[in-house]
């Protein structure tokens, strides 16, 4: 340990004039955040909906990623939140090692996630795929993803930790059951609110010791950003992006809210634009709607968060498992297997899930569930994007995550015990 505060000191001649460890000197957590705009300056080609071809035609509002560090007792975590649809292929690490080797950071010590909007530029590195605009814009993404790392990491102070819980009605389950023309039962994207949902909006509360001042707020909430739909062509933050907007605003005094995407495979917004979406004088009622509800949560679940104390621990562990591939008889098999990348951390006695992947809302609330942490939060779309992860019992009944996974029926379990494995070890 000592031999890694050793590797982070700039300037190893200060040894003799200061004390070794200058910056971690007591015992207690300490957190920093920082923010930087990621909205595209140019016109892009928009990211989630294979149908859409044109480019963006504006913005609606701002895209942002907010990175929040923590540090104890030499361990440091750094999570951050880009309001982007998700890191895919080789995308998560590459960006990955970007910010960990601009930072000094491990691998398992970065979380990096998206709040999966439908509704800003798709990443890209190849020259001559898509347009050369959405080429620009991931190198630019690359580096202020960088930077607001580096400023969180630079604004680390001693602070301690507040945790609430409320809910939110926002989101719904989206897997519809209809009679196709033979009398089957089929399922469709639209809204089944026969079946529950976890509803839970969590909050984490970072305040700086100093002046015991509110310096962000980070909140998990199930749902897709997808209210705008796939005629949709102005750049927007969509339902989490609109709620990390409001609670900014409303909060004021620079406090920093990061939004992160729950289990929220088979979830979205209550409402998706009706019948097409309407933009003149800047009109988009449902995402606006919606992120409102959701920040307004956020905001009611500050005012009853409780303490958690500023003593640490902060650990953390990255693994990348290897699932078993759904096999379709009409397909020539593939690969047996599928990699999923799971990430755990704790700070004090909350913990964060991250998985690289679209998960059902049932797995979400089993991990939940099953933690031995007080309080567990659950992000997606974290360090990678493998596709849905989907319930066992899902499978007999089909439907487009089911069809789209790449997953066999059995790797959610799998998943299950793994994450059980991963958190019993950051309990230790
Ligand atoms: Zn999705």
């Amino acid at each position: 340990m000592m031999a890694r505060r050793a590797w982070r000191t700039p300037v190893a001649l200060s040894v003799f004039l200061v004390p070794a460890c200058a910056w971690c000197q007591g015992d207690g957590l300490r957190a920093g955040v920082a923010r930087v705009d990621i909205t595209p300056s140019q016109p892009c080609m928009l990211s989630g909906y294979a149908s859409r071809t044109n480019l963006s035609t504006g913005v609606h509002d701002p895209l942002s990623a907010r990175a929040v560090a923590f540090e104890h007792g030499g361990h440091r975590v750094v999570l951050v939140s880009s309001d982007i649809i998700g890191f895919y292929g080789d995308m998560a690490e590459h960006m990955r090692a970007r910010i960990t080797a601009a930072c000094g950071l491990r691998p398992d010590e970065l979380v990096l996630t998206a709040i999966h909007t439908h509704a800003a530029p798709t990443l890209t590195l190849e020259e001559g795929k898509l347009h050369p605009n959405n080429l620009k814009y991931t190198k630019v993404l690359r580096e202020r993803l960088i930077a607001a790392c580096q400023a969180a990491i630079t604004n680390l102070r001693p602070a301690r930790i507040r945790f609430g819980s409320g809910a939110s009605p926002v989101g719904v389950n989206r897997r519809e059951p209809y009679l196709d023309k033979a009398g089957n039962t089929q399922i469709r994207l639209g809204r089944n609110p026969a079946i529950p949902i976890d509803t839970e909006v969590q909050v984490l509360e970072i305040r700086e010791i100093a002046g015991d001042r509110m310096t962000s707020a980070l909140f998990a909430y199930a749902t897709h950003s997808t209210s705008l739909g796939a005629k949709n062509l102005v750049v927007s933050g969509d339902v989490h992006g609109l709620a990390e907007q409001f609670v900014e605003r409303h909060l004021g005094s620079g406090v920093i809210a990061a939004a992160f995407a729950g289990a929220s495979g088979n979830v979205d917004p209550w409402f998706r634009v009706l019948p097409g979406i309407k933009t003149e004088n800047d009109w988009m009622p449902e995402p606006v709607l919606l992120g409102t509800m959701l920040g307004e949560e956020v905001v009611h679940t500050l005012g009853r968060t409780h303490d958690l104390g500023g003593d640490g621990p902060v650990a953390s562990l990255i693994k990348t498992v290897e699932l078993p591939a759904k096999t379709e008889p009409e397909k020539p098999p593939g690969a047996p297997t599928v990699p999923l990348t799971i990430s755990v951390a704790r700070v004090g006695d909350v913990a964060i899930v991250g998985l690289g992947a679209e998960v059902f809302n049932e797995i979400g609330r089993a991990i939940k569930d099953r933690s031995p942490f007080p309080h567990t939060m659950v992000v997606t779309h974290c360090n990678g994007g493998a596709g849905y992860l989907v319930l066992r019992e899902a499978y007999a009944q089909g439907g487009y995550e089911v069809k789209t996974s790449p997953f066999a029926p059995e790797a959610a379990e799998r998943v299950l015990r793994d994450i059980d494995g991963m958190l019993a070890q950051l309990k230790e």
